[in-house]
């Protein structure tokens, strides 16, 4: 606990001090690559093509456009496309850790510099934009939620479709790690709830979060959607595993 607090004020201070620095690697950065350095910014990888039309996997380049990956026809997700900006591999991994764990709000500007060309491409419309909630307190114990500001990295222009409190985490799940596929499904039944006081049928929706692992999280806010009516739903992380599990 200390350490993190620690961490996270030395991080802000270091970038009161030092804005200009990677934050990465801590080296200088230049003007127009904000927040990360050109070193660390050539190490982020795409996806490749091509991949799943479901998840978003990569496929084996024989498989050619249009596919869906053995996963996805065994258990068709729930959302219609799920795309992710970049592999999660360093330094994604580094800077979405810092955000999620430690709050440090500071690698954001770098977050930012990654997802930008990304962003600029995709020509989707969406009615609203969901972040993934957190558990009230999960929420309290972290302090941010790194999903919605993700959310406001991908869609700086429409701030008004941002629906962080649409979707509710009812209760406090354990955590996915070293559970297989049923047992995900299982430990999430029922986790999300959407508020009454928004109208999702007919809709457009686009669920955001940080990383796309095994997608039974996302899956399972994307069923809640699909019950309420959504017309569509698609899935942006920022980044992906690149392999099932
Ligand atoms: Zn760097
Ligand atoms: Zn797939």
């Amino acid at each position: 606990m200390i350490n993190k607090v620690s961490g996270c004020l030395f991080d802000s201070i270091a970038e009161l001090i030092a804005p200009d620095r990677c934050r990465d690697c801590g080296l200088p950065t230049e003007e127009n690559l904000m927040g990360i350095c050109r070193t660390c910014l050539a190490k982020v990888r795409g996806l490749g093509t091509p991949q799943c039309q479901k998840c978003g996997i990569p496929l084996i380049n024989s498989a050619g456009e249009g596919h869906t990956c053995g996963a996805c026809i065994r258990n068709p997700p729930k959302w219609d496309k799920a795309i992710s900006v970049v592999s999660y591999d360093k330094p994604v991994t580094g800077l979405l850790h810092r955000l999620k764990y430690n709050a440090d709000t500071t690698v954001l500007p770098a977050l930012k510099t990654i997802v930008e060309p990304f962003r600029k491409s995709l020509e989707l419309s969406f009615d609203l934009v969901i972040p993934v909630p957190l558990h009230i307190e999960r929420l309290r114990k972290r302090g941010l939620n790194q999903a919605v500001y993700l959310a406001e990295l991908l869609f700086p222009d429409r701030p008004e479709i941002i629906e962080p409190s649409l979707l509710r985490r009812t209760r406090k799940t354990a955590p996915q790690t070293g559970l297989d596929g049923i047992e995900r499904r299982k430990n999430l039944r029922g986790a999300f709830m959407i508020d009454d006081r928004y109208t999702i049928s007919g809709k457009q929706v686009c669920v955001v979060d940080d990383v796309f692992t095994t997608g039974t999280t996302l899956n399972e806010c994307s069923r809640v959607l699909r019950r309420a009516g959504a017309e569509s739903i698609y899935v942006i992380t920022v980044a992906r595993v690149a392999i099932n599990h």
